[in-house]
């Protein structure tokens, strides 16, 4: 018995949510009596590997194929399929990315597994009994899952489990899985990529405004104070909708759900479908004019003014504390 973690990468680096993915996988092993096994798939060095090591994985197993140098959906799911058969792993582990989202039911059917989507904390395992709390309508409530299958895959958000540091060293295997054309129902011939920004999914800080900043022309500021805190930026989605900003960064029910450290935000009011992808934030902040704007019930920190005057004061007092 085994559990199988997922690694992501980005153009050879792995992601933060693998390390994440790592450190979770490696704790349920460690519950279970068992080892925790990574897989990772693309054009990445041994070295860049072996850091995983240091999260608790002891062995890696690596496909490197000029085929698979970019994510194919179903491709990747019989890879990882195959590698949880072979090294009899009860429980997979990926992280609740794009691909992850994409990823994990081919694997639950291929592997006739339970899947719980994104998953808040680590199971609690008695006998054959395992439950494992998710996030549940849109992140309104957590739900408490009981999974009975033998196989178990599980997904968690980026930014929702402490990638701990374990020391240890993990040693590198190549993993050759069998993949038939039909995996390849999908060819990518191009990846064109559309901001070299921070990804906002896995931003430790995300600074997002809305509809309170009247247009586009009134976005530096918010560039700003980003680029200051080293954050990832963010909108409401009638501002995505009305081209003030990329779709890439609606965040809210019908948009990306993010989990940062810290979550500020400018002139928006707070409905529940925006802050359906915002409240797992570990700290929020408010800026609104408005001292009856909903998003207040939910902010740690609120401040009641004008934007406009609050995030230039905002921006100038970061860079002097930043010397
Ligand atoms: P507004 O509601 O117009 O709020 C603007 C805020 O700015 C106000 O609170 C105002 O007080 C404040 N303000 C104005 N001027 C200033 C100033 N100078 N300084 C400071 N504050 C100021 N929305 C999402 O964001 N994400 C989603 O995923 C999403 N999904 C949806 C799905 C469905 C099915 C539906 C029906 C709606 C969805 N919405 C979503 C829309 C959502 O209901 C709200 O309409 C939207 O979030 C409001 O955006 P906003 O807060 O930017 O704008």
């Amino acid at each position: 018995m085994s559990v199988l973690v997922y690694i992501e990468n980005t153009d050879g680096q792995l992601k933060k949510s693998a390390f994440e993915v790592a450190s979770y996988g490696k704790d349920i092993a460690t519950q279970l009596g068992t080892e925790a096994i990574a897989l990772a798939i693309g054009d990445i060095s041994s070295d860049e590997l072996t850091k995983l090591g240091n999260y608790g994985i002891a062995k890696v197993l690596h496909v490197s194929s000029a085929d698979l140098k970019t994510f194919v959906n179903q491709a990747y799911a019989s890879i990882i399929a195959s590698a949880a058969k072979q090294h009899n792993a009860s429980i997979v582990v990926l992280s609740n990315t794009f691909s992850g989202k994409g990823l994990a039911p081919r694997i639950a059917t291929k592997l006739e597994a339970g899947l719980v989507a994104g998953a808040t904390s680590l199971p609690t395992v008695s006998g054959d009994s395992f439950e494992v709390t998710k996030t549940a309508f849109s992140n309104k409530a957590i739900a408490s899952v009981t999974v009975d299958s033998s196989i178990k895959v599980i997904t968690i958000n980026p930014n929702s489990y402490a990638a701990t540091e374990t020391g240890g060293s993990a040693q590198v295997e190549a993993f050759n899985a069998p993949v038939e054309s039909s995996d390849f129902g999908t060819i990518v011939k191009d990846i064109v990529r559309a901001t070299d920004k921070i990804s906002l999914p896995e931003a430790d800080i995300v600074v997002s405004a809305g509809r309170g900043l009247k247009g586009p022309e009134n976005w530096a500021m918010v560039e700003e104070l980003a680029n200051v805190l080293g954050a990832a930026t963010a909108c409401s989605k009638p501002v995505s909708d009305a081209g003030w900003r990329p779709h890439s960064e609606h965040v809210g029910q019908t948009g990306i759900v993010v989990s940062p450290n810290l979550y500020i935000a400018i002139g928006i009011s707070g409905a529940i479908q925006h802050l359906a992808g915002v409240s797992s934030s570990k700290t929020i902040v408010v800026i609104n004019k408005d001292l009856e704007a909903p998003f207040f019930k939910v902010a740690d920190y609120g401040i009641v003014g004008d934007a406009f005057v609050i995030v230039p004061k905002l921006i100038e007092a970061l860079k002097a504390y930043k010397g």
